[in-house]
């Protein structure tokens, strides 16, 4: 008999290679649909719930796949109604998933990466350094987790929380794939939102999926000299190959690109910057995400006040650019945006 250990993730097969795996197993390729119906649409966490597969399946399933890649460690729930949710992975790492509720929407900010590489001074989540990639399965199945198990309709789904996305590219283009497909999730691109640092090889393989995914980049500094400073990725890539990228993307796929730029108060926060930032802005025809520094312990940048905020916005805004500024949720919980840490840093 198979142990435990040398069970798959059957999150981690898409359609076709659940259709051979089908083959292989002296199975009708068809199954491999009822399959995926019953994970993604039923959103099953064990086989024998599966009760229109034969018995006989069910058992070669079971010896074989798990289902569940990870269990819930703990959540904690914020006053305002976002929840953040710890997961264990099967390794002992965790990783953190955020649920952020705004009148109709309910967006699931999910991690693709147990910690980070990219280090970006006021962020959270590469202060333990990298880990490892997430597996499509362990992508996937926080959405099914929080969706059947804990029973939370969703309608948005962001990748912005702990990680770089387009860093863990085949393990995302996976994930997405079976999100978007009709067999899979059904969930539309257009609810999908990548956010990366800016990594340039990631933004065109994302533009070669040929989905209508919504990208954003966070910029949080409007000239090469600052950007390089507070995200080193800005070392490898200039902000032209990065404009030129996005440029590149929002064309083929008709999507706005959304510019995040955290405010950190007497660094990134001048009017010099924020001409700069509207000129970015009016070149990719993007809007603006102003999100004011959620404070990190043991990081020395601080949330501008709130007249500094409303000053930079405006300054924004007579220069025709469209702007938000983004309320902070979950910060009594450490799920604000940059906070995300894997238990590393959570609240006790
Ligand atoms: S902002 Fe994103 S890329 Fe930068 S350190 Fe944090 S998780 Fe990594």
């Amino acid at each position: 008999m198979m142990s435990q250990e040398t069970k798959r993730f059957i999150g981690d097969l898409n359609l076709a290679e659940l259709s051979q795996e089908m083959e292989a197993l002296g199975e009708p390729v068809y199954r491999a649909r009822q399959i995926f119906k019953w994970l993604y649409q039923k959103g099953i966490s064990d086989w024998s719930e599966a009760t229109d597969l034969p018995l006989s399946l069910r058992e070669k399933l079971n010896r074989r796949f798990i289902i569940r890649p990870f269990e819930l460690e703990t959540c904690y729930e914020s006053r305002d109604g976002t929840r953040k949710f710890v997961f264990r992975l099967r390794d002992d790492n965790f990783i953190e998933t955020v649920l952020i509720p705004s009148g109709e929407r309910r967006t699931l900010c999910l991690s693709t990466q147990v910690g980070c590489k990219f280090g970006c001074v006021f962020c959270a989540s590469g202060l333990p350094g990298f880990i490892r990639n997430l597996s499509p399965a362990e992508i996937t199945g926080q959405i099914l987790f929080v969706r059947h198990d804990l029973e939370f309709s969703l309608t948005n789904f962001v990748f912005m929380g702990m990680g770089e996305p387009l860093d863990n590219f085949p393990s995302l283009a996976k994930a997405i794939e079976i999100m978007n497909s009709p067999e899979g999730m059904g969930i539309a691109a257009r609810r999908i939102t990548v956010s990366t640092c800016g990594l340039v090889p990631g933004i065109k393989k994302l533009k070669e999926l040929r989905l209508q995914i919504n990208l954003s980049l966070s910029l949080h500094g409007p000239n090469n000299e600052l950007r390089r400073r507070l995200v080193p990725l800005g070392r490898r890539y200039s902000l032209e190959e990065v404009l030129s990228a996005c440029e590149e993307y929002a064309e083929s796929s008709g999507r706005m690109i959304t510019l995040e730029y955290v405010l950190l108060d007497g660094i990134n926060n001048s009017s010099k910057e924020a001409a700069q930032l509207a000129k970015i802005a009016h070149r990719l025809k993007a809007k603006i995400n102003l999100i004011p520094y959620s404070p990190v312990p043991g990081l020395p940048y601080q949330r501008p006040a709130r007249e500094a905020v409303e000053a930079f916005r405006d300054w924004l805004k007579e220069r025709g650019a469209k702007v938000t500024v983004r309320q902070s949720k979950g910060l009594d919980i450490r799920a604000a945006c940059g906070q995300l840490a894997g238990h590393f840093l959570s609240p006790k």
